[in-house]
């Protein structure tokens, strides 16, 4: 049965034909919900209570499309690891449609893991429900850090079991809501066909939709660039400011506006090593924790190449110059923001000389120090106020760390506002709960074998980032010695 639980107003199907494959998704046996998130679903405002049941349970495994949804294939290309790959696309999702939300932005609906698609080349099609329910907890974990991405609306089970490496596993759809899935390897589809016009339609969407001031205006495609790369920028500096490694950033995982997309091999790091990575297909470490901010960096200039034409179609030197000016800027702009939420992290309100090697000494008093980055920053409140024990006993060796915080105690000590207020707004940016690997493991494995209590218990501890909670204690701490390192896995 049909419920007409959206208000979909599909732009894209409507105003980018041949810019997709219009499809289905597969149907399944049995539908089941996992988890639905239902503030987020009235947020999109959707009908929660008819969402919440079984026929929910059917369209967000894309057994059954609802009413007014348009299922589409999106067309993008991406340079993966480097190489180029001039197609990729929805091998496994579906644009659903776009709603409006409560405070009017138009968001996507799209459901990944709903069967194969015109561009699915070897792939299956499937998601199973680990790697569903990881992208669930750590979309949401992200939203409540304050760090721009795409939300988790709804988790299903389908049914089928789904060979993966060590056998079978349940599958499983995740719903997943976006302010848009255009990405830098959209852009990159056309330029490499060289269809310039397509390219300037779907420019022109680009900035109706996520820089609506720009339209019409006569430089609106550097306006664009620059608008990406400072979101980018921001984003990134945010990543970094958490400790989370995304593990895949090709340029189809990077969005036009700016938030993460694609949790496949991410993880937060746990002791701080600025060449933390994660992922078993990253053998040389390019999308290391260091090397983030230069890899989007890398990949806006992806972006700016397909703007070219675009930017000055008479004069290509003019072209070039005008998008390397604006690539160059990166730097500048994600140095402020890194530093700036830096400051929020070390309590201090105004910016003063020095503040960025201040950033950057604590940085390096922490390498190789098998100090724990989320349990540091949330010590310092405590240790810029001059109890500094529980931050010392992180360190294998504090003594790099000990000269440093001399350093910020002064430093701390010069600001004007009363020190328990920066203290509450250092507790307000550095957290006590973040997606610890072992613990999200421990979840998606026990939710593999049926198990949704321990997936359904850190939900809540993520819920609340920032609050000590009591009965909550082993979320806050690091990796168990006996954890070992960790490895992700992609495409999965
Ligand atoms: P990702 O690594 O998830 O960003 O995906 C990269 C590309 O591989 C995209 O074009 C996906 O649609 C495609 N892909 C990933 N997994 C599958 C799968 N199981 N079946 C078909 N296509 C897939
Ligand atoms: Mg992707």
């Amino acid at each position: 049965m049909a419920i007409a639980a959206f208000e979909f107003d599909n732009s894209y199907a409507r105003e980018l034909e041949g810019f997709y494959v219009p499809w289905k998704g597969a149907e399944v046996p049995e539908p089941k919900m996992i988890r639905f998130n239902r503030p987020l679903a009235e947020e999109l405002g959707l009908d929660a209570d008819a969402l919440d049941s079984q026929a929910g349970a059917a369209i967000f495994a894309g057994h059954t499309a609802p009413a007014g949804a348009t299922p589409l294939a999106m067309a993008y290309a991406g340079h993966q690891f480097g190489g180029f790959s001039p197609q990729l696309g929805d091998g496994r999702a579906l644009l659903l449609g776009e709603v409006i939300d409560r405070s009017g932005t138009r968001r996507d609906i799209h459901l990944k893991g709903s069967g194969r698609t015109p561009f699915s080349r070897g792939g299956d099609g499937k998601a199973v429900l680990g790697p569903v329910l990881r992208e669930y907890i750590i979309g949401e974990a992200m939203h409540v850090l304050g760090v721009p991405t795409t939300r988790a609306l709804a988790a299903v089970t389908t049914g089928e079991e789904i060979m993966r490496q060590n056998g079978p596993e349940p599958g499983a759809v995740l719903a997943r809501v976006a302010s848009s899935h255009l990405r830098v390897g959209t852009f990159q589809f056309f330029a490499a066909r060289g269809e310039t016009d397509r390219l300037r339609q779907l420019a022109d969407y680009a900035i109706a939709r996520h820089c609506p001031e720009l339209q019409g205006q006569p430089d609106r495609y550097l306006g664009l660039l620059r608008q990406v790369r400072d979101r980018q920028a921001a984003l990134v500096a945010q990543w970094m400011l958490v400790g989370f490694v995304h593990g895949v950033m090709n340029t189809d995982n990077m969005t036009i506006s700016g938030e993460t997309i694609d949790y496949g091999p991410c993880a937060f790091v746990d002791e701080y090593d600025p060449a933390a990575v994660f992922s078993s297909i990253d053998q040389h470490g390019r999308y290391a924790y260091r090397n983030q901010p230069m890899i989007a960096q890398w990949n806006l200039a992806r972006l700016a190449e397909t703007l070219l034409d675009l930017i000055n179609p008479d004069d290509r030197e003019d072209a070039v110059r005008q998008a390397s000016d604006a690539i160059n800027g990166f730097q500048e702009v994600y140095e402020r923001e890194w530093l700036s939420g830096m400051r929020r992290k070390l309590g201090l309100d105004r910016a003063e000389e020095g503040d960025l090697e201040l950033a950057t000494g604590l940085l390096a008093s922490m390498e190789g120090q098998g100090v724990d980055f989320t349990r540091l920053f949330r010590a310092l409140g405590d240790a810029a106020t001059g109890e500094a024990g529980a931050a010392l006993a992180l360190f294998d060796d504090s003594t790099a760390f000990d000269a440093w915080l001399t350093r910020y105690q002064a430093r701390f000590a010069r600001e004007f506002g009363a020190a328990e207020d920066r203290v509450a707004g250092m507790n307000r940016v550095n957290p006590v709960y973040i997606p610890r690997n072992h613990l999200v493991e421990a979840a998606l494995d026990a939710a593999t074998a049926g198990d949704l209590a321990p997936f359904e218990r850190l939900m809540q501890a993520l819920a609340d980032p920032f609050s000590v909670r009591v009965g909550f204690d082993v979320y806050a701490l690091g990796a168990p010695g006996d954890f070992g390192p960790y490895t992700t896995y992609c495409g999965t």
